[in-house]
């Protein structure tokens, strides 16, 4: 995890989705059909935020998880109370919003992130 002084430059592309909370293309982003073990961190900031352990295949064109790693993902509800943001605890940087109730697993939970707000390091 890095200190604000050390973020990550963020290009055009990632600043539109992790900094003014824009979501990418469905089905376009790097890491949507991606099942290497590791541990997928904030682009900004390095906080590591998911492993691949509870990354599964919803086929709503985003990488999915069922679960965070700790507290490294804060939720926000959104000002109209129907969905939930997820950001970086660390940075705040935009990851995508959280689902709950459909069943994907038995967690029943989906984290739906972009894959530019995310990093894959590989174990
Ligand atoms: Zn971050």
């Amino acid at each position: 995890m890095k200190e604000r002084n050390e973020w990550n430059e963020l290009t055009p592309d990632e600043k539109r989705v992790i900094l003014n909370k824009g979501t990418e293309y469905p089905n376009t982003g790097e890491y949507n059909s991606f099942y290497e073990t590791g541990t997928f961190v904030c682009r900004q900031c390095e906080a590591p935020l998911y492993r691949s352990e509870s990354k599964f295949n919803s086929g709503c064109g985003w990488p999915s998880f069922d679960d965070q790693i700790a507290k490294n993902v804060t939720h926000v509800l959104d000002a109209d109370g129907r969905r939930t943001e997820i950001i970086c605890a660390n940075c705040q940087g935009h990851l995508g919003h959280v689902f709950f109730g459909e069943r994907f697993t038995e967690k029943d939970t989906r984290h739906c992130v972009n894959s530019i707000s995310m990093k894959f390091i590989k174990d």
